[in-house]
């Protein structure tokens, strides 16, 4: 697992629009992020606790990776992620060290953000779980945050779409205390997504998001990327004969590509939701 630097950045408001309907949801999460990380003598003089843990919770989909990512980069933090389920199969027997080097690097590297993908297969609740090897890791987890409460520039953010099955002394103070939330788009968030995901894209003058975040009712903006890259696909197929013919002048994507793409699309909140045990 590799710290990422934040790399150079020509423009820093680019990254934070490329992440739509979330507005208040990116305000919340900056804050929780920026304050402590930046400022942590204001909290102090506030006689406030930095947050050293906050937790992402939300369907899958909605963003959860796409803010850490750009959270770190905006806020020029060294970033190290790593994910729950991943390291349970990849490192099972050798989990706890993986988990204390990783905090150990961030520190070296503050100011620095770990995200923490799907944290529920690393923490779940210890009375529900019976193997040894995952007790201890929780147990390991939440000693590492306690360990590291006074270190200054490394703040832990989790994701997870299953909260309730998260050892419950996770969330105790000085853990992961703060939560923010991450929702299924409505109509409008919908259309923010469709168009930041298409703003590179050829579409035809007359193409009518609106109409389309209309139709996509309960997509995910994970789904909302699906559904604009395979209108992309009906549209190469439809103007590109064989893939030996040069690219078409006037390649477009019209409404039609979506609307056939959509029909091809179910979004994730009604797929049957996949339960590891
Ligand atoms: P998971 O719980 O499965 O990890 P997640 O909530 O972390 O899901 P992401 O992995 O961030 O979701 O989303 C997948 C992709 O979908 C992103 O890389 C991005 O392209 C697109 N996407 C998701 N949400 C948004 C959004 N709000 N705005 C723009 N693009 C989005």
């Amino acid at each position: 697992t590799d710290v990422t630097p934040p790399s150079a950045r020509t423009n820093s408001k680019a990254a934070w629009q490329g992440i739509g309907g979330l507005a208040d949801v990116l305000q919340e999460i900056r804050e929780l992020v920026e304050i402590p990380l930046k400022r942590p003598d204001l909290l102090v003089k506030l006689g406030l606790e930095p947050p050293r843990g906050v937790l992402l919770v939300g369907p899958p989909g909605t963003g959860k990776t796409l803010t850490a990512r750009v959270l770190a980069e905006e806020l020029e933090l060294n970033y190290i992620a790593i994910n729950g389920p991943e390291v349970m199969s990849k490192y099972y027997g050798e989990a706890e060290a993986r988990l204390r080097s990783i905090f150990e690097k961030a520190t070296r590297s503050a100011p620095c953000l770990i995200f923490i993908d799907e944290i529920d297969s690393l923490a779940p609740d210890r009375s529900q779980v019976e193997g040894e090897v995952e007790k201890r890791l929780v147990a390991q987890l939440l000693g590492l945050m306690d360990g590291f409460a006074k270190t200054e520039g490394v703040l832990v953010l989790a994701a997870t779409n299953r909260p309730d099955y998260l050892d419950p002394a996770l969330r105790r103070p000085g853990r992961f205390d703060r939560e923010v939330q991450f929702r299924v788009p409505d109509r409008d968030g919908r259309l923010e997504i469709l168009t930041i995901l298409t703003s590179a894209m050829p579409l035809e003058t007359s193409v009518n998001l609106g109409a389309i975040a209309d139709l996509a009712v309960g997509f995910v903006g994970a789904d909302i990327k699906a559904l604009c890259q395979k209108a992309a696909y009906i549209a190469l197929r439809r103007q590109v004969p064989s893939l030996n013919s040069p690219v078409p002048e006037n390649m477009t994507i019209v409404q039609q590509d979506f609307l056939e793409a959509i029909k091809e699309i179910k979004p994730s909140v009604l797929r049957d939701v996949a339960i590891e045990v």
